[in-house]
């Protein structure tokens, strides 16, 4: 059973993010990038299923600039087996990324595609479902636990008050919850053994998909500066603060 992993480069989590002067977009020029967090659990994820030997390979793909190369280095150096990078200087927004892996799909032909549940950078949520739907198969999104079985997948998701349990046939997509795992530390030989190993290229227009945005973003900027807060002394000046704003 082949799994494919979407590792995607993004701007690292711990990084505060700042507009633009012209406010067309976030800086991000010198800023450090790393794997979405949400990949990182879909590639341990995989990784884990290989171990437990229900997967036999694990294939990492990454679309975007050339520097996709290192995030498709770290999913290698946790434990992917392959790793294919889409090259492309395009800002690709999910429906363009869900039809480029559903034309490596075609190719590869994996049995499961696990990708991250959303990118921290566009916050989309959307490329897993698109995905399933372009390649028709079902999803299992939000995944907090996955069990693969010759002929299906058994996936646990979160949803609100409790858990739902869903039975899905292969090939299936699957996307990753915060809750799924806990993403191993990578050990530096595990680092310098992938930086050995071939990254496979290709392009949109070797998949022959249009990369074209249909998306124009108008303009950004930086959330309102939130007023200071005050202190109150007790409850009853609480109360009576509560009352002057109409709150209570
Ligand atoms: P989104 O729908 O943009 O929130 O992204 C959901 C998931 O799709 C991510 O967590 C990745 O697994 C995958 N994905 C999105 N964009 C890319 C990309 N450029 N390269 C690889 N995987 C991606």
């Amino acid at each position: 059973m082949k799994a494919i992993v979407a590792v995607k480069r993004v701007l690292d989590y711990n990084i505060k993010v700042r507009v633009k002067a012209d406010e067309t977009d976030v800086d991000i020029g010198n800023a450090k990038m790393s794997m979405n967090p949400f990949d990182e659990i879909a590639v341990e994820e995989a990784v884990r299923q290989k171990e437990a030997g229900k997967v036999t390979e694990v294939v990492a793909v990454s679309l975007g600039v050339k520097a996709c190369e290192e995030t498709l280095r770290t999913a290698l150096a946790m434990g992917a087996d392959r790793a294919i990078h889409v090259e492309t200087d395009e800002k690709l927004e999910p429906l363009v990324v869900a039809k480029l892996l559903a034309a490596i799909g075609q190719t590869e032909q994996p049995s499961v595609y696990f990708l991250g549940k959303q990118a921290i950078d566009d916050d989309a949520n959307q490329t897993a479902q698109m995905l399933a739907a372009l390649i028709n198969a079902p999803q299992g999104t939000f995944a907090s636990k996955v069990e693969l079985e010759a002929d299906k997948a058994i996936i646990t998701r979160e949803i609100d008050g409790g858990v739902q349990i869903e039975s899905l046939s292969l090939p299936v997509v699957i996307s990753a919850d915060l809750r799924l795992n806990e993403p191993r530390y990578i050990k530096l030989p595990n680092i310098m053994a992938a930086k050995k190993k071939t990254i496979e290229k290709t392009t949109p227009q070797e998949l022959s998909v249009d990369v074209t945005s249909r998306l124009k973003v108008i303009k950004v900027t930086e959330p309102k500066e939130r007023t200071a807060g005050i202190k109150v002394a007790n409850v009853a000046e609480l109360v009576s603060k509560l009352k002057e704003i109409k709150a209570i």
